[in-house]
């Protein structure tokens, strides 16, 4: 029976990118050696290192300026490198979330870390627009999409804070949405995320830096922690995650032949209309999320309370007509469907179609 990969992380990749890694670890490239076992600094490596980035550049129309590095240690690693790098005494924060808390909770260990707005008495079910951003801050960090919640900064929001950053550079973390819609990366300092959502097997962390960003602390910072040490070793300061990132090429090079973050943009916005569409019409599903900050990359729902009792009745039914993945986190309970760039619209549709079916039966 075919699968559905509704998982939210690590999670689903496009077919022919997972076949052509396979062919990769039997024999790379023709040269009779898995990629598993080569050196990082063999001539056939730094090539996949810098298409890779040159087409992040290509994709996200990354301006002049900048540098796009592929590092260890995850997102969560990002959440401590950010202030180590970036913030001399002060920075802000927009708790949207789990991942937006634990970014804000390293920042406190390098002195004042504003939380300008929450959401945490909602169960983080929107994003708070009512909030100024600290002008003596070094900078301002926010959760594009916050993969748990179901919720996602969307354009206009995201228009909102440019308009009130003023001289206060913007960092991102971009985890769960990076290359599903266009973005206007000239207005970050930095952006950073794991690349298990969208891109790559887990393993790989990028970062996106706008170059003038860093020098400017007085702090001494490690060397495997100082973003400028991977700058200068073009990410091959040390053996980097060969494997995730030989993945991400492939990935990025999927995206483009399809069309880019325009075409794939289109897509994740008729897949996710087409999802909040069964649920607003569900005589037993209803989102969690406030409908303006509804997610195109993790769409939350639980059971209306007087059918609460079917939650794990659907989930046997959903499992059983090849869905996975779709349990929503523990923290929110019901169900989650991750859709992200690498699922189709036949996808969405068999989980619409599950969805609808079940409501039949019951
Ligand atoms: C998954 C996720 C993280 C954590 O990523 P790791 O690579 O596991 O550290 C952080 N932020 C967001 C928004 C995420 O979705």
């Amino acid at each position: 029976m075919k699968k559905y990969n509704f998982n939210a992380g690590p999670s689903i990749l496009p077919q022919e990118v997972i076949k052509q890694t396979a062919e990769a670890v039997i024999d790379f490239q023709g040269e009779g050696l898995s990629i598993l076992e080569i050196s990082h600094r063999a001539k056939y490596f730094q090539p996949v290192v810098d298409e890779a980035a040159a087409l992040m550049k290509e994709l996200l129309e990354v301006p002049e300026g900048y540098s796009v590095i592929f590092l260890g240690g995850g997102a969560s690693l990002q959440f401590c490198m950010v202030p180590f790098n970036l913030m001399e005494k002060k920075s802000a924060y927009l708790n949207t979330g789990v991942w937006a808390k634990k970014a804000l909770k390293e920042a406190k260990g390098f002195g004042e870390a504003v939380e300008v707005a929450s959401s945490a008495d909602a169960n983080f079910t929107f994003i708070p627009t009512d909030y100024e951003i600290p002008q003596d801050a070094d900078y301002f960090h926010i959760t594009t999409n916050n993969t748990i919640y179901g919720t996602e900064l969307s354009d206009s929001k995201l228009a909102d804070i440019y308009s009130k950053l003023g001289r206060v550079p913007l960092v991102a973390d971009m985890s769960s949405d990076i290359l599903s819609r266009p973005i206007d990366v000239s207005k970050y300092g930095l952006i950073y995320g794991g690349a298990q959502k969208n891109l790559a097997p887990a393993g790989v962390t990028f970062v996106i830096v706008k170059n003038d960003m860093l020098g400017h602390v007085s702090r001494y910072i490690p060397t495997m922690l100082n973003y400028q040490t991977h700058i200068d070793g073009g990410s091959m300061f040390n053996t980097p995650p060969v494997l995730p990132i030989y993945t991400a090429m492939l990935t990025l090079r999927w995206l483009k032949a399809n069309g880019g973050v325009k075409w794939v943009e289109s897509r994740n916005k008729a897949k996710a209309e087409l999802l909040y569409d069964a649920i607003d019409h569900s005589k037993i599903f209803v989102g969690t999320a406030r409908a303006e900050d509804r997610s195109r990359m993790n769409v939350c729902f639980v059971l209306k309370p007087e059918y609460q009792d079917l939650q794990d009745d659907f989930m046997k039914f959903a499992t059983e007509r090849g869905m996975v993945g779709v349990k929503g986190h523990r923290s929110v309970g019901g169900f989650r469907a991750s859709i992200y760039n690498a699922m189709d619209l036949e996808g969405v549709q068999a989980l619409v179609d599950c969805m609808k079916d079940y409501e039949r039966k019951n």
